[in-house]
């Protein structure tokens, strides 16, 4: 058991918990005199304090990952590959202490944060295979006496930064890529809920990862900018807002970083007149609601196509009232609390909004919280939602799920093409064909055919397209492997002085 596990499985004495940042293989108390609290979203009180790192404490992270890059970039794929599978066995052994950690700052009850550990995990398990991963193609006789070869090499120091709604998958869904590909990495995780990664950068050590390889620095915009400027960083992964993902992409690639940045979404379920109603209700009501809708994922709008609606409204209305809101550690919990209670009101107003508009409260989440000083909000639903209203436009990231009724197919998709957002979208239907079409119409980067989260396994790459992403690999998987490292082709003849003379032409190859 690690020193950051301990304050989670241990009674909770009320403490407010120092979080430090984690360089060279330590742990390193933050000297900028700048922190921020964290909160137990459920309790709706403040249990850390994290520190916010200044500039030079970059800096700092930075030249200790730039010294462990000269070594670790030599090391052989063999040994990478034995230590990610200590790496694996180690993150699955402490899975559940993990999934506790997010539970006690996220809100998102246990079996979710176990779920998403294990997807993070099958990034990590995808990357035991780095040899594989990383072999390049050789052409014998390219000329005569000629052969040519691709290899991929590390970049060098990548950064990380990390949104609060996934504080242990995304963060994996970047350092183990990036560093079974030879990097060395800085993580700057969400202020919100910094634990989980220092807990993980524990686990790297004990796995036996060199110090220096694996850094983590907590903060906000200074340390972001900081991130972004620093010179000795060549690539930086980020998952987060929209607006941010733009100027992340924008401010980083202006100083000669390559940048993915995959922002926000407002995914469309699209439900044909055809579709088995109940699965498309379970489907709605598990993808809309589950970590209480702050996953980037989550299905947040209902297409409704035809004499779908009614029937789809009266579904989803009988599921509502069964879905149990409780402290994510109570087992009988289905969704948690939000993040924080700034995030909670946001939300909350949208239903208001939502009213004001036009649209037809169906279920008011306001009137269903559990008591206490949580930062608790049930599910709503919003009926009659029309695009040119706020709650059709914004990403709204809580437990609010809007229906748009349209006449047609081609109305629903046209709804999705024409959205902002281009992340993951969903057709329910018994028709294959129009199936098949929808994949082949449809503007968004992840499709689920009556699937309702279509997040890619580990060996397929993540991302949206539009507003949804900003730059040009989608993360994870083997767009991740290319995005952390870059080309380089050799082309070699071995000495045969024989064939050896002056030929000032430009080199030919028959
Ligand atoms: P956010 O954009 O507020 O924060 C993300 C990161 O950016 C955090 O580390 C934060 O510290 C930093 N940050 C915040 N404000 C900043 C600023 N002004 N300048 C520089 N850095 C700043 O996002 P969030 O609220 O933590 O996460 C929720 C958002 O993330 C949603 O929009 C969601 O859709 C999105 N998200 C997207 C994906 C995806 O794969 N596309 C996955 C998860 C979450």
């Amino acid at each position: 058991m690690t020193e950051v596990a301990d304050q989670f499985t241990e009674e909770r004495s009320g403490e407010v918990t120092r979080i430090s940042h984690w360089i060279d293989g330590q742990r390193v108390e933050g000297e900028s005199g700048r922190s921020g609290p964290v909160y137990n979203p459920a309790l709706g009180v403040q249990t850390g304090e994290v520190d916010f790192a200044s500039v030079e404490e970059i800096d700092r992270a930075v030249r200790s990952a730039r010294r462990a890059f000269e070594s670790w970039r030599t090391i052989s794929l063999s040994r990478r590959t034995e230590l990610f599978f200590r790496i694996r066995r180690l993150v699955d052994e402490h899975r559940e202490d993990i999934a506790k950690i997010l539970t006690a700052e996220h809100g998102k009850v246990l079996s979710d944060a176990k779920g998403e550990v294990a997807r993070g995990l099958e990034v990590i398990e995808y990357c035991c295979g780095i040899p594989e991963l990383l072999k390049g193609d050789f052409s014998e006789q390219a000329s005569t006496g000629i052969d040519v070869y691709s290899i991929r090499q590390p970049l060098g120091v990548a950064a990380g930064i990390t949104p609060f709604n996934f504080p242990a998958m995304v963060p994996m869904w970047m350092w183990a890529p990036a560093i079974a590909c030879g990097n060395c990495f800085i993580l700057k995780p969400s202020e919100k809920d910094p634990s989980a990664s220092m807990y993980v950068a524990e686990l790297l050590k004990e796995a036996g990862l060199p110090d220096g390889v694996f850094n983590v620095v907590h903060g906000d915009k200074i340390a972001v900018d900081a991130i972004l400027e620093h010179r000795d960083i060549a690539a930086v992964s980020f998952v987060g807002s929209t607006p941010i993902a733009r100027y992340v992409y924008e401010t980083g690639t202006a100083s000669g970083k390559r940048v993915q940045a995959l922002g926000g979404a407002k995914n469309h379920m699209i439900v044909l007149p055809d579709a088995d109603i109940d699965m498309a209700a379970d489907a709605a009501v598990s993808a809309g609601y589950g970590s209480a809708g702050e996953r980037c994922m989550a299905v947040s709008l209902l297409v409704a196509v035809g004499h779908a609606a009614d029937d789809l409204v009266g579904a989803i209305q009988e599921r509502l009232p069964k879905v149990k809101v409780g402290d994510g550690m109570d087992p009988d919990s289905e969704m948690g609390p939000l993040v924080t209670r700034e995030h909670r009101d946001k939300v909350a107003a949208y239903i208001d909004r939502g009213r004001d508009e036009g649209a037809t409260v169906v279920a008011d989440g306001r009137e269903t919280t559990p008591d206490g000083g949580g930062f608790w909000l049930g599910v709503s639903l919003l009926d009659n939602v029309k695009p040119e209203m706020d709650v059709y436009k914004d990403e709204i990231f809580g437990p609010v799920l809007g229906i748009t009724r349209v006449d047609t197919y081609d109305e629903a998709v046209e709804l999705v093409n024409e959205n902002p957002y281009g992340n993951g979208v969903a057709i329910f239907t018994r028709d294959g064909g129009v199936a098949r079409r929808f994949q082949f119409d449809v503007k968004a980067g992840m499709v689920g055919v009556n699937v309702p989260i279509p997040v890619p396994v580990a060996y397929y790459s993540f991302g949206g397209w539009k507003n949804s992403l900003f730059g040009d690999l989608h993360i994870y998987g083997p767009e991740g492997i290319q995005f952390y490292t870059r080309g380089k082709v050799v082309t070699s003849r071995w000495p045969d002085p024989a064939t050896s003379k002056v030929d000032l032409g430009f080199p030919q190859t028959r």
